[in-house]
């Protein structure tokens, strides 16, 4: 595949000038996140490098979330806010996607006809056929209710009759063993050495109760490195359905700090989120330091079901995102308001 950059470039260009001072950044990725080309705009001219590679950092796993989100691997258009951004996804022919960043209070209704012709341009130059880079200025109002009818069809994502997606995210200290949790649950492994990622980790896994004919389906958002990422943590806190409140039984900061911190800071971000208490690391019986009475006893202060796990053994783990997925649905047959 030999792609004209050179019209990439310029197309990008003219894409800028016609988003004028809304424009962050404007990158072009293939389906894997991975930047083919990029353009900062000229507020943050200065800091290109340094906002390219954080943005890149957060647009592959919402990228990939997309993706999987529909079934068939095509999602139109997205978008997605963070604490500083909002980010506008325009798939660009089965190649690549056009990324539009725009600062998190902008308004994207005029940005729309612009991003699905400059996508629709960039598929062109993808597939090789002559296409003109320039982007000519639009009526304002043309194609505006086309693009409503293409956001609405995205909010609707994939809720079908007894299957639901939610988003599950995990709080608590460092090393207390949340990505351990997830890799035993999801691929039912244990491995003594996690890589500290950056960025955030999103992994897949359905729940199925055959008796209640429901299926959930967990998209779990795993965060590294928890503390260094304040910026990032806002955003990864919020919007999230579902939650495991994590500490290790071997180290009683980790089990107050459920208490100071995490079960807050999550219950701000989320206020409607079902969460769950889970004391892990209980093959360790002999340095334990916080007893299951202790346990349970925060579990029912914070009205929350209680669970102690191993993620080294597996005790219990699946049990707990069972747990979390029954009280997922009861809520969801009880209130209907998801
Ligand atoms: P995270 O920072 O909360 O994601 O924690 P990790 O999953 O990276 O785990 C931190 C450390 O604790 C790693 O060395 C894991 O191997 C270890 N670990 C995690 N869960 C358990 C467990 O249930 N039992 C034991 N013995 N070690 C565990
Ligand atoms: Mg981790």
């Amino acid at each position: 595949m030999s792609v004209d950059t050179k019209k990439l470039a310029a197309l990008l260009e003219w894409y800028k000038q016609s988003l004028g001072d809304n424009l962050v950044a404007a990158l072009v990725v293939n389906r894997d996140g991975l930047i083919m080309d990029s353009l900062v705009g000229d507020l943050e001219k200065s800091l290109s490098e340094e906002i390219i590679s954080g943005l890149s950092a957060l647009v592959e796993p919402v990228l990939t979330r997309i993706t999987e989100e529909f079934s068939s691997g095509s999602f139109g258009t997205g978008t997605f806010d963070t604490e500083d951004y909002r980010f506008i996804f325009c798939e660009s022919g089965p190649e690549a996607v056009l990324v539009t960043v725009l600062e998190a209070i902008a308004g994207v209704d005029s940005v729309f006809p612009y991003a699905y012709l400059a996508a629709e341009k960039i598929a062109r130059i993808f597939d090789g056929r002559t296409v003109s880079p320039v982007i000519p200025k639009l009526v304002a109002d043309s194609g505006a209710n086309n693009v409503q009818r293409k956001l609405e069809k995205l909010q609707k994502v994939n809720i079908k009759s007894g299957e639901y997606a939610f988003k599950l995210i995990l709080g608590g200290d460092g090393a207390v063993g949340k990505t351990s949790m997830v890799h035993r649950y999801v691929e039912n492994k244990f491995e003594t050495d996690y890589k500290s990622t950056i960025g955030t980790s999103i992994m897949k896994k359905e729940c199925t109760f055959k008796e209640l004919k429901s299926k959930v389906r967990f998209v779990i958002w795993d965060l590294a490195g928890q503390a260094q990422f304040k910026r990032v943590r806002q955003s990864y806190l919020a919007n999230a359905e579902a939650g495991l409140l994590v500490y290790d039984v071997t180290n009683r900061s980790s089990f107050e700090n459920i208490d100071k911190n995490w079960y807050r800071e999550i219950k701000k971000a989320s206020p409607n989120i079902v969460l769950i208490l889970v004391g892990n690391k209980i093959d360790l019986e002999s340095n334990r330091v916080v007893s299951r009475d202790e346990g349970e006893t925060l579990a029912q202060k914070l009205t929350l079901t209680y669970v102690e796990t191993s993620a080294k053994t597996g005790e219990n783990v699946n049990d707990a995102f069972k747990m979390l997925a029954l009280q997922i649905i009861k809520k969801f047959i009880e209130t209907q308001d998801f």
